[in-house]
Formats: structure tokens, C-alpha cells, sequence
């Protein structure tokens, strides 16, 4: 059960709330958005109707939801007026980006950082067009052994020379519970990838470094395992900051990558409060796809894009027949910014 509580926070309310529901034996979280508050129940609620009315008769008592779900701080009825804030961690870019209904982020980059060079040349450029995040691996997730493995630390220092020179924020994959303390020192935002959304350590890890964190899709999950997964972050996390992300599923299909499950933008949203991007890059596999799928995904309300952006994409070590060159990513930045201004968002 959720009790959403009026605009403004007066602490006594709160407090009344939150001993009424123990008194019954509930566990309760208090969540703090930046608006509301909302006070979590947990547990089997044996009283009635009765119940119910007293709650609402406490001071400062807006609305009261029931969660049937299994995912609860994930579910839709967690949402009202619910957002997530992101933020730059130094002090060379302490920005804020809401992300809500309104909201929609533009984050791209290579799909590994390879140099200096190759990421300060996008950094320029996509600074110079408006985009606030930049995208790229330091620890890549390959499919077989001997394949590129990404730079590492010395990838994750460059991108946090990336975020001290240009004030951009770092999105950036994390493989390993190992690496998290590491993570911490260089990045803004964590990204768990397809091959990891159901490796429940890691989503631990993940919430307890109380950053927001992009939750790819399992390339063969369900909205409800989905879901549960963001569930094992938003447990941990202090700032509620998942960011689900749609980036293609396994079909029977040969000829792209994956299957852009657009029915996923409107299906979690129906659901969820959370913020659902797409990753038009890896759910198709090819450059010439990804311009209409981000546009599909924008128009089909995407609270945001990843895509993959490189200098030279025939030349990347990783992802280039996905990857966009800089010329091709300046249309898609225009045209999903118009699509997303046409169903009244804005792009941050
Ligand atoms: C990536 O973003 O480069 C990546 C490996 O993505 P995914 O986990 O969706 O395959
Ligand atoms: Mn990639």
C-alpha cells in the first residue's frame, strides 16, 4: 500500500502515518521526492475498509494506493509526481536533468572508449549540438574471450577527464561488484547491461552505490522480470534513480540485431512510474535502421535515447556497423527533438 501524502513535507504527518501502519504491523519506507513524500507499506494489510478511512483522515493524507504487484517501489502507483534527478558529481558539472513524463534525455557516444582522442572528439561534438550525456565502455561485456575488452581503469579515467574538461555527464557500463568502489570516483551513471539484468548481485551493488543507475532489458525478459530486477536497485537505493532501457529482444529474426520492442515505451508506462529510454543502436545492429527507430521510439513517448555515435565508425574496435557518424547523428538530434516538442516533451 502506498500513502502519498500532500504537497510540501511536514515531518509530525509523516511521523502519524508511519506509526498508524507499524501499529498494525506494516514495515513502512518513507520515500522523499522533490515535491511529495510518499510513505511505502509492506506486508499483508488484514484491516478494511475501516482502516483505510482512518489513514485517510490523518493530517496531510492526499491519496492511498493499493499495490498488487510484485514490484512495489517500481509500480506505477509509486509515481505521483515522482522523478528522477541526475546529477553531475563534481564540482566541474554539478547539473541537474529531471527525468518525468515531460522530460526526455539525449545520451550518446561510442560503444567503447578506444582513446583520448576518439572520445574528446565527441565530447566536442556533442556538447557543441546540445547533448548533456556521454555514453561509452570501459569494461566491455564480450560475447567470446578474445575479443576487445575495453581500456578499463584507464577507460573510466579518460571519461573522467571528459566530465572535468566538458562538464558532461558519464553513463557507463558496470560488469563487476568489484569495480563499484572504482565506478564511484569516476562516473554519474551506472548502466547494467542486457546480459547482466538478472545477475542479482550486481543490481545490489548497483542500488547500494545510491547513483542512478539505466537498467538495460534482458534481451529475453519480461516486463515483469524487468521490472523485479529495478526492484533489487530501487531496494538499495536512497534516491530513487532507475532508468529503464529498451534495447531490443531475441525473435526468430536473422536480419537485425535484435526486435525493438516499442510496445515495451507504453506497456511500462503503464505499469511504472519509471522513465523507459531506447537504445535504437543495439536493437537493431545496423546504422541505416537506427534514425527511424529513434524517431519511432521518441514519437512512441521515450522518455530518451542512447545511441551509439563514434568518429570514425568503421574504424571502431567494437559495435561500428550500429554506430553513427557524427553527420548521421545530427538529423536524428533535430528530428527526435521536434518529434518529442510535437507530443509535448522536451528534450534535456
Ligand atoms: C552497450 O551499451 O554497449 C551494450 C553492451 O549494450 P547491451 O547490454 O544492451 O548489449
Ligand atoms: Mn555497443
Amino acid at each position: 500500500m502506498v500513502v502519498l501524502m500532500e504537497k510540501g513535507f511536514v515531518e509530525s504527518n509523516i511521523k502519524r502515518v508511519e506509526e498508524s501502519l507499524s501499529a498494525s504491523g506494516l514495515k513502512t519506507e518513507r520515500i522523499v521526492g522533490e515535491e511529495r513524500t510518499i510513505v511505502l507499506a509492506i506486508g499483508k494489510i488484514n484491516e478494511g475498509e475501516d482502516f483505510i478511512n482512518h489513514l485517510l483522515s490523518l493530517s496531510g493524507v492526499a491519496e492511498i494506493n493499493k499495490i498488487s504487484k510484485p514490484y512495489k517501489l517500481a509500480s506505477k502507483e509509486m509515481g505521483n509526481g515522482n522523478k528522477v534527478v541526475i546529477r553531475g558529481r563534481i564540482k566541474e558539472n554539478e547539473s541537474k536533468i529531471y527525468l518525468d513524463r515531460k522530460n526526455s534525455i539525449m545520451i550518446a557516444g561510442p560503444c567503447s572508449v578506444e582513446s583520448i582522442e576518439q572520445m574528446e572528439k565527441t565530447a566536442m561534438f556533442l556538447k557543441g549540438i546540445g547533448v548533456k550525456a556521454i555514453r561509452a565502455g570501459a569494461f566491455k561485456p564480450r560475447t567470446g574471450p578474445r575479443n576487445f575488452e575495453g581500456l578499463r581503469e584507464e577507460g573510466l579515467k579518460i571519461l573522467h577527464e571528459l566530465r572535468k574538461k566538458y562538464g558532461m555527464l558519464i553513463v557507463t557500463e558496470l560488469l563487476s561488484e568489484k569495480h563499484a568502489e572504482m565506478f564511484l570516483d569516476y562516473v554519474d551513471v551506472v548502466q547494467i547491461g542486457t546480459r547482466n539484468m538478472q545477475n542479482f548481485e550486481l543490481l545490489k551493488t548497483a542500488g547500494e552505490m545510491n547513483i542512478p543507475v539505466i537498467l538495460k532489458r534482458g534481451m529475453s525478459a519480461t516486463y515483469e522480470e524487468w521490472l523485479l530486477a529495478a526492484e533489487y536497485i530501487l531496494d538499495r537505493q536512497k534516491e530513487k534513480a532507475v532508468i529503464l532501457c529498451e534495447r531490443g529482444i531475441r525473435t526468430f529474426e536473422t536480419a537485425t540485431r535484435n526486435a525493438l520492442d516499442i510496445n515495451a515505451v507504453p506497456a511500462i508506462k503503464s505499469l511504472s512510474w519509471l522513465p523507459i529510454i531506447v537504445d535504437p543502436s543495439h536493437a537493431t545492429g545496423k546504422r541505416a535502421f537506427v534514425y527511424d527507430m529513434a524517431c519511432a521510439s521518441i514519437a512512441a513517448g521515450a522518455d530518451g535515447l542512447i545511441v551509439e555515435v563514434h568518429p570514425k565508425p568503421e574504424e571502431a574496435l567494437t559495435d561500428g556497423s550500429q554506430s553513427l557518424s557524427f553527420d548521421d547523428y545530427i538529423p536524428l538530434y533535430h528530428t527526435a527533438k521536434k518529434i518529442a516538442e510535437t507530443i509535448g516533451k522536451t528534450i534535456v
